[in-house]
């Protein structure tokens, strides 16, 4: 369910039409629907209603400052992979306190940042991660709040590269791994346990991979608690996929129900991080044809966009639906959607059957909300698109297209030389 439909043929976000919005703020264009994201968020919290839990999403699927600040509203808790995130969501207004921070290479500085904003818990994924947990808690005069992420090695049969719980990926350790360092953590004095943490991996179509872990996560819980270990909260990840093309994953409501089933023997509080399944399908992006050419028999449309604003189907050999913002034209064509960047991997349609389209025209690529922008680089020297958050018949500029200028913020042509070890060679010389 989203709010991108055709109304008298013209495709719209909620109330108005897509033209003139890229006419307005130009394009490619990220526009955003509220109302979808509303709606995704009333769902999921629908479906949990009931037990103690809290959601979390997860800010690197789209970190713009004015969908963050939505979701805090909504009451949100966030789950940030890095001291940029945290800072992202304290200036959306977000609660430090519902703050879970996760991520397999934090840096010291980054984890006495959390730990200075009072963050709720931060997801330990090494035994080395551990101790430099404690050490930085300690300087600070604090105890860390800590939660192991677990990996319960099930596989969620997605793309290997958002395939997190398998036993050998490099996140979280293994159950006897976790077992081992909660006896270690217990003991120390730099360090409370909040919890326990698993996420497996994203774009799931499928419930049974999460109640699997589920199951193999509260055995674990379980043991802990015989050794007098309290377990405050489980946190089940995020994970859930959407609707791209013909997959056909659990509606939320659904997914949400089974986790709260599989988990009603749990006496603590459940955590959830889901991040695609919130914003995937409540943004599009809107591109302009350039030009259309044909190679052979390899037809083109070259469209304003490129991998550098929408990189998932480069790296993932993901499919988005695209579709033309005027009401299509009868006559269909084949084609591949490429962007101007010089590489091969720069398409975002392989094969697409079509509408036909010709340069001018706009296009809209859908379910560009999780991992588009957030994605985007400066590759080629592109400034990164705009991003527009719609409001029923309102439009809230989100992002600023870049300019060329930013493209060079904090370079220089000539930088002033900065000499080193210059003593050392004195006293050779
Ligand atoms: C990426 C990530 C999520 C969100 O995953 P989605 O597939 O977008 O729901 C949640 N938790 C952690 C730890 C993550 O790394």
């Amino acid at each position: 369910m989203n709010h991108f439909q055709r109304k008298r043929g013209v495709l719209h976000a909620e109330d108005i039409p897509l033209e003139e919005l890229a006419n307005a703020y130009g394009t490619p264009l990220y526009v955003y629907s509220t109302a979808t994201l509303r709606r995704h968020w009333a769902v999921l919290e629908g479906a949990l209603r009931g037990i103690p839990h809290l959601t979390c999403y997860a800010v690197k699927a789209n970190s713009n400052l004015a969908v963050l600040s939505l979701f805090a509203r909504l009451g949100a808790g966030f789950d940030i992979v890095s001291g940029g995130e945290l800072y992202r969501v304290l200036k959306a207004g977000g609660d430090p306190r519902k703050v879970v921070y996760s991520g397999v290479g934090k840096r010291d500085d980054e984890i006495g940042f959390a730990l200075k904003r009072g963050v709720k818990v931060v997801d330990i994924e090494s035994a080395e991660e551990l101790a430099r947990v404690s050490i930085v808690a300690r300087r600070l005069k604090r105890r860390a709040p800590v939660a192991l992420r677990v990996n319960p090695a099930v596989d969620p049969k997605t793309h290997p590269y958002i395939s997190t719980g398998l036993k050998e990926s490099k996140f979280g350790v293994g159950a006897d791994e976790a077992r081992r360092l909660y006896a270690l953590a217990a003991k120390d004095p730099g360090l409370e346990i909040k919890g326990v943490a698993m996420h497996i991996g994203s774009q799931i179509t499928d419930v049974s991979p999460f109640l699997d872990a589920i199951e193999r996560v509260l055995a674990m819980v379980k043991d802990l608690e015989a050794q007098g270990i309290r377990i405050g909260h489980l946190d089940v990840g995020g994970g859930l996929g959407i609707q791209y093309q013909d997959e056909e994953p659990p509606h939320p409501d659904a997914y949400g129900k089974a986790v709260k089933n599989a988990l009603r023997r749990f006496d603590g509080e459940v955590l959830l991080e889901p991040g695609r399944v919130l914003v995937g399908n409540a943004g599009v992006l809107v591109t302009r044809v350039l030009y259309r050419k044909k190679n052979g028999r390899r037809e083109f449309v070259v469209v304003d966009a490129a991998m550098t604003d929408l990189v998932r189907p480069a790296l993932y050999g993901a499919h988005h639906a695209i579709e033309p913002v005027a009401p299509p034209a009868r006559e269909e064509m084949v084609c591949d959607v490429v962007g101007p960047v010089c590489e091969s991997s720069d398409f975002l349609a392989r094969k697409e059957r079509l509408p036909a389209v010709q340069g001018g025209d706009l296009l809209c690529v859908r379910s560009a909300g999780a991992y588009g922008f957030a994605m985007s680089s400066n590759y080629n020297s592109r400034p990164r698109a705009a991003e527009v958050l719609v409001d029923g018949d309102t439009a809230h500029l989100a992002r600023e297209r870049e300019t060329v200028a930013d493209l060079v913020r904090g370079e220089m042509a000539r930088p002033p030389g900065r000499r080193f070890g210059a003593r050392k060679r004195r006293e050779i010389g």
